[in-house]
């Protein structure tokens, strides 16, 4: 396709308003594109080379300026592009009012000026040249290149070739357009190309797929060991939505570090950021560690988390110091060293694992990683209460809470969707009387555990109860309430205790219920032990008339 073509059809769907009419018009453009359409389909979005490509243009605005003053002639030089572009806001508009072309001294690059033979493919070949120019002079070579397409360039085309090396096409067409047009124009399920980007990341390989050998084509495109597939992502949710949703529920750590995702053929590993960068070269104790300890061909899921000498994860902000690191990389290992936390397996041993089961890939994941600290701890349980003691030893393990995954679901890539859940911390706490409790069973027979709480009725100042606690408790903060409210005990019958309103609870809970079971008339779903309140009274802890007014504000 002649790169005025494509230029006068962008030109069209730039000034299209209508999303449906844009979608019909990229349609026709990805129709007419012959053997051009995988440069054509990342052009239209502004893309040079595919999303996963180590290849980056890497140029800068500066490089851009100064090529296209160049192309303009003696009389425009980059602070004039600048103040152009101050007042037009957009390159592509200063790049099309210069007059461009037929600059000197270029020979073998033509009359410019437009009319020329520059074609989407000539662009592209073009483009990943200049990508390709490194070391010393890599610059002017890179600002000579691109001075020789401009000076070949009619204005139209210098729009959009100076849009694209910026990474600003601004044409109106994302990513949900692409994936329309090409279901309009050849004739492919939605679904099919949908799931087929998801897995490729690719959107010139789909376009291709799609028109040369159709839907069958489309639906057999698998993953790729070393092609980094888009991250599954998470919403806020609660154990109650959990258990709700799924009845049981699938309970990992929440990592605080950074999303890493791990490729191995057996040769090489490469790693990718979230969104798909590669860094694989910042990360070397990673690569080495999967070189050492997994089985491949493997694709992995997983966290990169900063740890101290003790192995104890570090604030998050440490990981970020090694991450995207390409300088001093040796150095910054000695200060802040990295571990991985695996928790998902998206391909195993040639087996593409997206449809699987969740807590199917995560026995795969365990099978092909040897060493399995590395691999993050699952829990898979319909209790709350087990829930809720898994999520207090990952926060005193010092990590950020827990995920909650519905253990019976595929891997869907790019989706934030209901079936993995990032525990949201507790909204509001309430400050609750221990009014009961239970002599613990096993190991914990010497101790108090499930403390009944109540709170303060302003009215009648007697003490209603509102739920029970068990949960988030250590067995030396066990023995301590023990021992403090052991004073209190009014009355035994067997395991269960009667206490007198002297200790403070600080507990955290999900949700207020209106509940026949307890005498105030609420229950609190999902409670969760949070500090004895040594500086609260019985007198001073909170009231019905608070918890009404809290269960009110639920909505
Ligand atoms: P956040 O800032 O809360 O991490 P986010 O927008 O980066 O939010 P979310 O999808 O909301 O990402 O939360 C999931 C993120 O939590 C993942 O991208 C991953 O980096 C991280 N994470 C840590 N531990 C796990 C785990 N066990 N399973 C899945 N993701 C985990």
């Amino acid at each position: 396709m002649e790169f005025q073509e494509f230029a006068a059809r962008a030109a069209d769907v730039e000034a299209e308003p209508a999303d449906l009419e844009v979608v019909d018009l990229v349609a026709d453009l990805f129709a007419a594109a012959g053997d051009d359409l995988g440069v054509v389909a990342r052009f239209v979005q502004g893309r040079v080379f595919p999303a996963h490509s180590e290849t980056k243009l890497d140029i800068g605005p500066r490089l851009c300026y100064e090529a296209l003053a160049r192309a303009a002639g003696r009389n425009v030089d980059v602070d004039e592009i600048e103040d152009l572009l101050a007042d037009a806001g957009d390159i592509g508009a200063v790049a099309a009012g210069l007059d461009l072309g037929g600059q000197a001294g270029l020979g073998a690059f033509g009359d410019g000026g437009g009319g020329d033979d520059l074609t989407v493919r000539g662009v592209a070949d073009e483009l990943a040249d200049l990508a390709a120019a490194a070391g010393d002079g890599s610059q002017d070579e890179k600002v000579r290149l691109l001075f020789g397409l401009f000076n070949r360039c009619s204005s139209e085309e210098a729009r959009y070739l100076s849009r694209l090396v910026l990474g600003e096409m601004r044409i109106g067409v994302g990513e949900g357009t692409v994936r329309d047009a090409v279901v309009e124009a050849f004739d492919v399920p939605a679904a099919s190309v949908e799931r087929a980007l998801q897995v490729s990341n690719d959107y010139g390989l789909v376009a291709e797929t799609a028109r040369d050998d159709g839907e069958a084509a489309l639906d057999a495109m698998g993953l790729e060991v070393g092609r980094p597939v888009q991250a599954m992502l998470a919403q806020a949710g609660t154990v109650t939505d959990a258990l709700d949703e799924w009845g049981t529920a699938a309970v990992e750590t929440k990592f605080d570090g950074a999303r890493v995702q791990v490729h191995y053929d057996g040769d090489e590993v490469a790693l990718y950021s979230r969104n798909m960068e590669d860094v694989t070269d910042a990360l070397p104790e990673l690569v080495e560690f999967v070189e050492e300890h997994v089985d491949p061909p493997v694709i992995l899921d997983g966290e990169a988390v900063a740890v101290d000498e003790d192995g104890d994860p570090l604030p998050f902000q440490e990981i970020l110091k090694r991450f995207r690191r390409k300088h001093d990389v040796a150095a910054m290992r000695e200060e802040v060293a990295v571990e991985l936390h695996a928790f998902d397996c998206l391909h195993a041993n040639g087996e593409d694992l997206l449809g699987v089961p969740f807590r199917e890939r995560h026995d795969r994941l365990r099978s092909v990683v040897g060493d399995k600290s590395a691999v993050s701890e699952l829990l898979v349980t319909d209790d709350a209460d087990e829930i809720a003691d898994f999520e207090a030893a990952a926060l005193d393990g010092g990590h950020e809470g827990i995920m909650l995954k519905n253990p019976e679901a595929a891997y869907t890539p790019g989706d934030r969707g209901r079936d993995w859940l990032k525990r949201k911390p507790d909204v509001e706490t309430l400050d609750l009387v221990v009014t009961g409790a239970e002599w613990g069973e096993g190991r914990r027979a010497s101790f108090l555990g499930t403390f009944l709480l109540s709170a303060r009725n302003e009215a009648s100042s007697e003490f209603e109860t509102i739920g029970k606690v068990a949960t988030g408790l250590t067995d030396e903060e066990l023995d301590a309430l023990t021992d403090r409210l052991e004073p209190h005990i009014r009355q035994e019958d067997g395991q269960d205790v009667d206490i007198e309103p002297a200790v403070v609870l600080e507990v955290g809970y999900e949700e207020i219920q209106a509940s026949p079971t307890y005498s105030s008339g609420y229950a609190l779903r999902f409670p969760r032990y949070v500090s004895v309140r040594e500086d609260k009274t019985p007198e001073t802890a909170d009231t019905i008339e608070r918890v009404e007014r809290l269960a009110d504000q639920q909505g």
